[in-house]
C-alpha cells in the first residue's frame, strides 16, 4: 500500500527508463512540425518530444519512451504527476463547479488554501493570504501590497534574481537573454544589488556573505534612501540564477537592514517553497520569517495557482477591490491545492527531499573531484546542481552545459540547464521519484559527463 502511494502519480504508469527510438522518435518530429507551424517561435522547447503521461519519477513520450524525471515541469510536480489525492479533489470539484470568480462570489476551497498556506508557512503570526493564477502575478502584487503598506515606491532585487516574464518582474528579473532582450522599456523605481554567491565571489566564499551584505546595504543607503524602499525581494535559493544558495549569513543580515528601516521583505519561494530544499520553505533553514512570501510551482501538483502571504497588517493594507482577477485562486487549481498539500504531509516529502539530496549529492561530489569541467556542486534537497566551467578555471562553459543536457535527454534522463551564465545543469527531481530511478538517473549523467 505504503508502496504504491509513493510511487503513484500517473495512470500505473511504469516506473522504468527506456528509449525505443531515436530521441525526438518521429511522431514528435511530426508534431514538432505542426508546433513550428502554428505556435509561436517565443515559446521554447528544451526536449523535443511531446508528452503522452506523466507520474512518478517518469514521463512518457508519444513514441513509447520514457525519461527518468529531473526536472518536475521546472519543480511544479513535486508531488509528482496527476498525483492520487490532486486527481480526486480537482476532479470531484470540476463536479460541482469550474468558475464562479472568487471576488463575485466566493467559495470554500479558497478559504480553505489560505488557511493551509497561514499554517505551513514560517512563522506564527496572524496571516492572511491572495490568490493569483502565476509566479509572476504573485509578484507583481507583493511590490502592490508593499507599496500600499509604506507609502513608499522603491523595490530592491538581486544580480541572478528571477522574478517572472510580466513587464514589472522583467524588471525584477537581472537576466537579459533570454527573458527581457527586446521587450522594454521596463517599470521603474527597481533597483539591483550584489547577491552572496560563494563560488564567484571576487574574494573567496569566506568573507562573501559579509561582504555582499555590506555592499547590497551600503548601495541601497547610498543609491536609494532606506526610506524610499518599499520591499526587498529575493529567492532563498536562487533558481534561474543558477541555484545559487547565498552564503550563510547573508539573509538574516539582509532581513534585518529591512526591519530596521521599516522596508518589507519578500522571500520570492516560487522555486525553492512547498518542501523542495528538505523543509516546507527555503527561508526555514536560517530561521528567517519573511514579512510576505510568494509560491506558486510545486503549490498545486501541476495545476496554475499562485499565492502572496504574510502578516496580516500588511497584507491588509491594499484597499477592497485593489487585488485579484478573473481567475485568481481557481477552484479547480485550489482544490488540487488542496490534495498537493494533503500529499505533502502525508508522504513527509521535506524527508524525501533531503533523502534525495543525501543519494544525489556524495555522487555529484565525486563526479566533480574526477572531473574537471565542474566546478561548483551546491543546492539543498531536491534543488541541486553542479555548474561547468572550462577546465583549470572558472570560466563558464554554456556550450558543455548544452552538450551535456542534451546527451542527457538521448539516453531517457530529463535535466534541465539555468544559470546566468548558461553553465549550470539543475536537478529537481519529483519529491516521490523511486530512489531505483534516482540512481539510475545520475548513471546516466556519470556516463555523459565522461562521454564530452
Ligand atoms: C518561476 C518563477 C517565477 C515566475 O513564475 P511564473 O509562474 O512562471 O510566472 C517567479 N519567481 C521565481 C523564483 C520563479 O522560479
Amino acid at each position: 500500500m505504503t508502496g504504491k502511494t509513493e510511487l503513484s502519480g500517473g495512470p500505473s504508469l511504469p516506473q522504468e527508463r527506456r528509449v525505443v527510438t531515436a530521441v525526438p522518435g518521429p511522431k514528435s518530429q511530426e508534431l514538432m512540425a505542426r508546433k513550428q507551424a502554428s505556435v509561436a517561435n517565443g515559446i521554447g522547447t528544451v526536449l523535443p518530444v511531446f508528452a503522452r503521461r506523466a507520474g512518478g519519477g517518469v514521463l512518457e513520450d508519444v513514441d513509447g519512451n520514457s525519461f527518468i524525471d529531473f526536472g518536475s515541469g521546472i519543480a511544479v510536480t513535486s508531488v509528482g504527476n496527476s498525483a492520487e489525492a490532486v486527481v480526486r479533489r480537482a476532479t470531484e470539484q470540476l463536479n460541482d463547479f469550474t468558475h464562479t470568480c472568487a471576488m463575485v462570489v466566493p467559495y470554500e476551497p479558497y478559504v480553505q488554501v489560505c488557511e493551509e498556506l497561514a499554517k505551513v508557512t514560517p512563522g506564527d503570526h496572524e496571516k492572511k493570504s491572495a490568490l493569483f493564477n502565476s509566479g509572476a502575478e504573485a509578484v507583481e502584487n507583493a511590490v502592490k501590497i508593499a507599496r500600499a503598506h509604506t507609502g513608499r515606491q522603491a523595490v530592491v532585487v538581486f544580480d541572478h534574481g528571477y522574478h517572472g516574464r510580466t513587464n514589472l518582474t522583467m524588471a525584477l528579473t537581472s537576466k537579459n537573454m533570454p527573458y527581457k532582450h527586446s521587450f522594454g522599456p521596463f517599470a521603474p523605481e527597481v533597483y539591483r544589488v550584489p547577491v552572496a554567491y560563494p563560488y564567484r565571489w571576487l574574494t573567496g566564499p569566506e568573507n562573501c556573505a559579509e561582504e555582499a551584505a555590506a555592499q547590497a546595504i551600503d548601495q541601497i543607503t547610498k543609491q536609494i534612501g532606506p526610506d524610499n524602499v518599499a520591499a526587498i525581494i529575493i529567492e532563498p535559493v536562487l533558481g534561474e540564477g543558477g541555484f545559487i544558495v547565498p552564503a550563510k549569513g547573508f539573509l538574516p543580515r539582509i532581513q534585518q537592514f529591512a526591519q530596521d528601516n521599516g522596508i518589507v521583505f519578500v522571500a520570492d519561494e516560487i522555486q525553492s517553497g512547498f518542501c523542495r530544499t528538505g523543509q516546507w520553505f527555503a527561508c526555514e533553514d536560517e530561521g528567517l520569517v519573511p514579512d510576505l512570501i510568494t509560491t506558486a510551482k510545486g503549490i498545486a501538483g501541476g495545476m496554475p495557482l499562485a499565492a502572496v502571504t504574510g502578516r496580516a497588517d500588511i497584507m491588509d493594507s491594499a484597499h477592497s477591490g485593489g487585488l485579484g482577477g478573473t481567475y485568481g485562486g481557481n477552484p479547480v487549481a485550489c482544490a488540487a491545492a488542496l490534495g498537493s498539500i494533503e500529499t505533502m504531509r502525508e508522504l513527509d516529502l521535506p524527508a524525501k527531499a533531503r533523502r534525495i539530496e543525501e543519494v544525489m549529492k556524495p555522487r555529484l561530489e565525486k563526479l566533480a573531484e574526477k572531473s574537471d569541467i565542474i566546478g561548483d556542486v551546491r543546492g539543498r534537497g531536491a534543488m541541486l546542481a553542479i555548474e561547468l566551467v572550462k577546465p583549470g578555471g572558472k570560466e563558464p562553459d554554456p556550450e558543455a552545459t548544452a552538450a551535456l543536457a542534451k546527451a542527457c535527454h538521448q539516453q531517457g534522463l530529463l535535466v534541465l540547464t539555468t544559470g546566468t551564465y548558461g553553465n549550470v545543469v539543475r536537478f529537481l527531481p519529483p519529491l516521490v521519484i523511486g530512489e531505483d530511478l534516482l540512481n539510475e538517473g545520475l548513471d546516466v549523467l556519470e556516463e555523459a559527463v565522461s562521454g564530452l
